[in-house]
């Protein structure tokens, strides 16, 4: 009888996870709802700003208590008026004012409208920086709970996709995740402020929540079965690393290079994403031990 060889550690061929969401029935890119109650805490608002980046669009989430007449507003998103205006509808079929905007990060698809809406609606802005929180904001820290709207926030900090990436988790169980994990495909690790390390950490932080659903910054939420979903996530970075040093192995010698490979079945249009993913998931190799790199972008196995 023959026994099958063990398969290699870094080969090519190396398999992709797959996606647990593959077999879930989600709205298709361009179909997800403008405006959806998720459950009776939150009410989802979809922004007008599509891209590659963006997915659908960001994702604002208006989140209180029915009947609290009080709602406050996570990721206001882009400054723009017709999103206001949505935004504004919806609290009022809430019958709801708002009375704080919460912010999951600094990037500009969620963080632009914090302030002058902070603003127009009198209510404090809260934010993970103090650039997003604004003079008169606060800046909020992990385990902190947030008693608003007739309910009360959980703040969880995920660094990883920025420096400053918070989660917000609800009474419900749900978890408001901001970039940290998207309705579709995956997030990218920013170069130099983001982390790979930190990442990894903060899905296994979120997982440990046991959430009962992921409302992400962008696509659809995420509620069959959410821990699967970060399952595929600390997968898929551990399968990109492996990628990146079987590539090494074949003779990629520049971070250029590199993304031409892993990254060729991708759209052109994303690869300055995936290129900072990929100097990100260098920079974790390189302070292991396992590669070594050169100024001159060069890369290569230690
Ligand atoms: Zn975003």
């Amino acid at each position: 009888m023959r026994r099958r060889a063990a398969p290699r550690a870094s080969v090519p061929g190396v398999t992709a996870p797959a996606d647990p969401r593959a077999t879930w029935s989600l709205p298709a890119p361009g179909e997800l709802p403008r405006r959806a109650d998720l459950e009776p805490l939150v009410t989802r608002v979809l922004a007008p700003n599509p891209s590659g980046m963006t997915l659908d669009g960001t994702n604002t989430y208006v989140v209180g208590a029915p009947g609290s007449g009080q709602a406050v507003v996570v990721d206001p998103g882009p400054d723009d008026a017709a999103h206001l205006a949505a935004v504004e509808a919806a609290l009022a079929d809430r019958g709801a004012r708002c009375v704080g905007v919460l912010v999951t990060h600094h990037h500009v698809d969620h963080a632009e409208a914090a302030l002058p809406w902070g603003a127009h609606f009198s209510a404090p802005v809260a934010a993970g920086s103090a650039a997003v929180a604004g003079p008169a904001g606060r800046v909020l820290e992990h385990g902190t709970r947030l008693d608003l709207a007739g309910t009360t926030l959980g703040v969880v900090a995920t660094p990883g996709h920025c420096g400053d990436h918070l989660a917000f988790r609800l009474e419900s169980g749900a978890v408001l995740v901001g970039d940290h994990v998207l309705g579709r495909g995956t997030s990218v690790v920013t170069h130099p402020e983001g982390d790979v390390v930190a990442y990894l950490e903060s899905l296994r932080r979120v997982h440990d929540l046991g959430p009962s659903a992921l409302y992400c910054g962008h696509g659809p939420e995420l509620t069959e079965d959410p821990g699967a979903v970060l399952d595929y996530y600390l997968a898929h970075r551990a399968f990109r690393e492996q990628q990146l040093l079987a590539a090494l192995g074949d003779g990629a010698r520049t971070v250029a290079e590199l993304v031409a490979t892993v990254y060729a079945a991708v759209p052109q249009q994303l690869w300055p994403a995936a290129t900072q993913s990929t100097r990100a998931t260098l920079a974790k190799l390189a302070a292991e031990g396992r590669i070594e790199t050169s100024p001159d972008d060069g890369v290569r196995l230690a």
